[in-house]
C-alpha cells in the first residue's frame, strides 16, 4: 500500500522516571499521520494519548527519560531535532491546541500582541499592522465577533469557549502541516463543543494541514475524523479508517468504548457506562495481551502479545480474536 506518510511514527517507546520506578507510558506504538488527514486517538484517561501528542510537538516533559524509535516529519527525524530547531518547527510547522487554553494564551498581554508573535517566525518579514490584520480575520474566520476591537482585550475577557477559538486561530495564523488538539473540548459544555468541533471541521477543509484530535469520545472522533487510532495502557491496539473501524469494530476494548457512548437520544442524567476493572500497572507491565486482564473474550493465547492483525484494508487490531 503506497502510504503518503506527513508524519511516520515507528515503534515508539516512552518513559517516564518516577519515584515509584519507570511508566512505560508508550510501547511500541506505529502511526502514519497522512497528509491533510484527520486522524483522532482515542481512549481512557492514562492510556497515553497525550504522551504522544507531546511527543509529536517534541514538548515531552523533563522526566521522559527514555524516548527510542523514530518520528519521521516530512523526512526529518524529529527525535533527532535540537531544541531550537523543534522550537522552530513549532512556530511554522506543527501547532497545537490544548485542554485549557489559558495554559497557552498570557494573561498579560492583549490578544493582538499574542495573535501577532503567534506569526512572527511563519511570516518574518510582515510588520505589526500586516500581522494585526491577518489575525482579525482569522479572528473572524473562528466566529469572534468585531475582530479588531477585541485584538486589544486580554483572554480573561472571553469566555472559555471564545478562548478556544482564539487558540483556534492562533494555532491557524501559523499555517501549520498538522495541528494537534488535545481534548479542546473537555472543558466545555456540551452546545459549545459541538460548535468547536464545526469549526475544526470547517477550517479543516479550507487549510492545508492535518488535525490529529484526540478525545475520550469515539462519538466526536466520528464527526471530525477520517482515520482513527484507539489506545490502551501505551499501546494502539486498533486503527484504521473510521468507517471501517465503526462499521467493525475489531478489538474488545474498541468495542467496549463504543458501548460507553452516550446516545444524544438518551435521558439527561442517563448513567454512562464504565468498562469493569482499571488500567493495568505501567511500572510492571504485564505480559501477554495488554487488554486480557479486562477482556471478556480472553482465551488462553492472550497470554502471548498478539501482533496487529489486519481487518480490512488499512485497519488492524491487535487482537486473537481477528482471523
Ligand atoms: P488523559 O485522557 O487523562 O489526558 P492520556 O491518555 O492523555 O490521559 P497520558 O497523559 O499520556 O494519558 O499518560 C499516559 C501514562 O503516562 C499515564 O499512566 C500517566 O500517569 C503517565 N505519565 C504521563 N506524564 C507523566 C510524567 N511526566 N511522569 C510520569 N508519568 C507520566
Ligand atoms: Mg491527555
Amino acid at each position: 500500500m503506497e502510504t503518503d506518510g506527513l508524519v511516520e511514527i515507528r515503534n515508539l517507546n516512552v518513559d517516564f522516571g518516577t519515584d515509584n520506578g519507570t511508566v512505560h507510558a508508550l510501547r511500541d506504538v506505529n502511526l502514519t499521520i497522512g497528509r491533510r488527514s484527520t486522524i483522532g486517538l482515542v481512549g481512557e484517561s492514562g492510556s497515553g494519548k497525550s504522551t504522544l501528542a507531546l511527543a509529536l510537538l517534541g514538548l515531552l516533559p523533563e522526566n521522559a527519560e527514555s524516548v527510542s524509535g523514530q518520528i519521521t516529519f516530512g523526512g526529518e527525524d524529529l527525535l533527532a531535532l535540537k531544541p531550537k530547531e523543534l522550537q522552530r518547527l513549532r512556530g511554522t510547522r506543527i501547532a497545537m491546541i490544548f485542554q485549557d487554553p489559558m495554559t497557552a494564551l498570557n494573561p498579560v498581554f492583549t490578544l493582538g500582541t499574542q495573535l501577532v508573535d503567534a506569526q512572527r517566525s511563519r511570516h518574518p518579514r510582515l510588520g505589526r499592522r500586516e500581522l494585526l490584520a491577518r489575525a482579525a480575520r482569522m479572528l473572524a474566520r473562528v466566529g469572534i465577533s468585531d475582530p479588531e476591537a477585541r485584538l486589544s482585550a486580554y483572554p480573561h475577557q472571553f469566555s472559555g469557549g471564545m478562548r478556544q477559538r482564539v487558540m483556534i486561530a492562533m494555532a491557524l495564523l501559523c499555517e501549520p502541516d498538522i495541528l494537534i488538539a488535545d481534548e479542546p473540548t473537555t472543558a466545555l459544555d456540551v452546545t459549545i463543543e459541538a460548535q468547536i468541533v464545526r469549526l475544526l471541521k470547517d477550517l479543516h477543509a479550507e487549510f492545508h494541514g492535518s488535525i490529529v484530535f484526540v478525545s475520550h469520545s469515539l462519538g466526536l472522533i466520528s464527526e471530525i475524523c477520517d482515520e482513527v487510532a484507539v489506545m490502551y495502557a501505551g499501546k494502539i491496539v486498533e486503527s484504521g479508517p473510521v468507517k471501517s473501524l465503526f462499521s467493525n469494530p475489531s478489538h474488545p476494548y474498541t468495542l467496549a468504548l463504543l458501548a460507553c457512548e452516550i446516545d444524544p437520544a438518551d435521558e439527561p442524567g442517563e448513567r454512562l457506562v464504565t468498562i469493569p476493572g482499571g488500567l493495568p500497572d505501567l511500572v510492571n507491565v504485564p505480559a501477554g495481551c495488554i487488554f486480557a486482564d479486562r477482556c471478556p473474550s480472553r482465551f488462553a493465547k492472550c497470554a502471548e502479545e498478539p501482533p496487529p492483525r489486519t481487518v480490512a484494508s488499512g485497519h488492524s487490531a491487535a487482537c486473537w480474536l481477528v482471523p
